[in-house]
């Protein structure tokens, strides 16, 4: 059996502008929090760095959507690592 290829998914939360297009093409892993002047997404199984960067890693099977996510973001704070190769998809 092949192994699965992995991805690290790096978010920058803190320049989130609360757009929501990440959560429109993948609800499944973004989710939008309302809350005052706090209006930005959240990354449903993220893990907190420091200066509120979120990461979280996951396998092909999202890749797809996790691209459409990163790429739909008009500020540009969500970056794909490929953990194969380090290389940043975007
Ligand atoms: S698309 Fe980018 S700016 Fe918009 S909510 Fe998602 S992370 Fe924030």
């Amino acid at each position: 059996m092949t192994e699965k290829k992995r991805y690290r998914v790096v978010y920058d939360r803190n320049n989130c502008i609360g757009i929501g297009s990440c959560a429109l093409l993948q609800p499944e892993r973004w989710v939008m929090i309302r809350n005052g002047n706090d209006n930005r997404a959240d990354l449903i199984g993220g893990i907190a760095q420091k200066d509120g960067i979120l990461v979280a890693e996951f396998t092909e099977e999202e890749f797809v959507q996790f691209k459409s996510a990163a790429e739909s973001c008009p500020v540009n704070v969500i970056h794909i690592i490929d953990l194969q190769t380090n290389e940043k998809i975007i």
